[in-house]
């Protein structure tokens, strides 16, 4: 079973400080023995040690910087949600086919923002805005913030904080079984919490630093009977010999550990593997051996945004894909809703 994250290095900005999660969080990591640095702001971290590009990715995948998010403008977040809420950014898990490794790019060090009541107040402000309308806020459109939420407890905080409004709802999705301490969380039903799950295949060869699937079918079991709403994104749909056997295992297992009674309420998610060239280059950085098919030849080509094309599977291989992941989910789940596959 995978351990909690411990940062081997972190980051203080000075005016965290100034607030009582930065402070708490000092003490924490001093208590820890963890070695603390300063930096003028979250952004820049220069110093990182590290002989070469390999070396210091991997540093920085265990570094935590604490700052003071500045920008409270949210970003949107369709179709899953109407804005992104920013906690944290950056994950310490080793995914190979992470999009974070393109988004973040020189920049993969984890942030967590101690001004939580502020960014907080921001979300009350975009709530107002639309009410009645309800407005929901999706905690991890930037990093994978369960896994980090152990050492901060800043889920918990706003999980409750959105549990209290009418109007606001929240959601994440995690690849970590670290959950014991949202149990107690009063959520009043508003925070829908989603587990990322796949086959074992894809766990073991791709998604390092993460937990089993064994790990997070038995959180979600837990949460479900914390009586959060739940859901799941199967993501990414990856081929592989003997992916229909996975796929099926997979939803056996999750029918094994899910009560009767919270069947009506799940989601679920589907998403094919797909790449664009500038991931491949950066993967193939970053994870030299991986095993992970980034064939271009192999694959059907998807108009993307910025003009950036996907490579994603054939035809026949995705309605392949769909029909049996539908079947299993059906067979086990009737009741569940699927939001989309893509
Ligand atoms: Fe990226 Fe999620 Fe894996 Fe973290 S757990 S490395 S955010 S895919």
């Amino acid at each position: 079973m995978r351990k909690p994250f411990i940062p081997q290095l972190v980051y203080f900005e000075p005016k965290a400080l100034d607030y009582p999660l930065g402070k708490e969080l000092k003490g924490k990591f001093e208590g820890m023995g963890i070695e603390i640095r300063t930096t003028t702001s979250h952004n820049q971290i220069r110093n990182l040690p590290g002989d070469n590009d390999f070396q210091k990715y991997r540093i920085a995948k265990s570094t935590l910087v604490v700052g003071v998010r500045k920008t409270l403008k949210f970003d949107t977040s369709k179709p899953s949600a109407e804005y992104a809420i920013p906690f944290a950014t950056g994950c310490m898990g080793h995914c190979h086919y992470c999009y974070l490794q393109t988004t973040m790019g020189s920049k993969p060090y984890i942030r967590t923002y101690v001004n939580v009541e502020e960014i907080l107040e921001q979300a009350d402000k975009y709530i107002a805005e639309r009410a009645p309308e309800i407005t929901r806020f999706e905690a991890s459109c930037t990093s994978d913030i369960v896994g980090i939420d152990y050492l901060t407890h800043t889920l918990k905080r706003a999980i409750e904080h959105f549990g209290q409004t009418e109007y606001g709802r929240l959601r994440f999705v995690t690849k970590f079984h670290h959950v014991d301490h949202l149990l107690d969380a009063k959520h009043n039903g508003n925070t829908r919490f989603r587990f990322s799950i796949n086959a074992d295949y894809v766990i073991k060869h791709f998604e390092p630093g993460t937990s089993p699937l064994a790990s997070r079918i038995e959180a979600a079991g837990k949460v479900a009977r914390a009586g959060y709403p739940l859901g799941f994104i199967v993501a990414p749909i990856y081929l592989h010999e003997g992916w229909q056997e996975g796929y099926y295992h997979m939803f056996e297992r999750l029918d094994a550990e899910l009560p009767q009674d919270v069947r009506d309420d799940i989601t679920f998610e589907f998403i094919q593997h797909r790449f664009t060239r500038p991931a491949k280059k950066v993967i193939e950085k970053n994870y030299p051996m991986t095993k992970l098919e980034l064939d271009e030849a192999k694959r059907r080509v998807k108009w993307g945004k910025y003009g950036i094309n996907k490579f994603i599977y054939q035809k026949d291989e995705e309605e392949e894909m769909k029909e049996h992941l539908y079947r299993a989910m059906e067979k086990f789940f009737p009741k569940a809703k699927i939001e989309y596959f893509t």
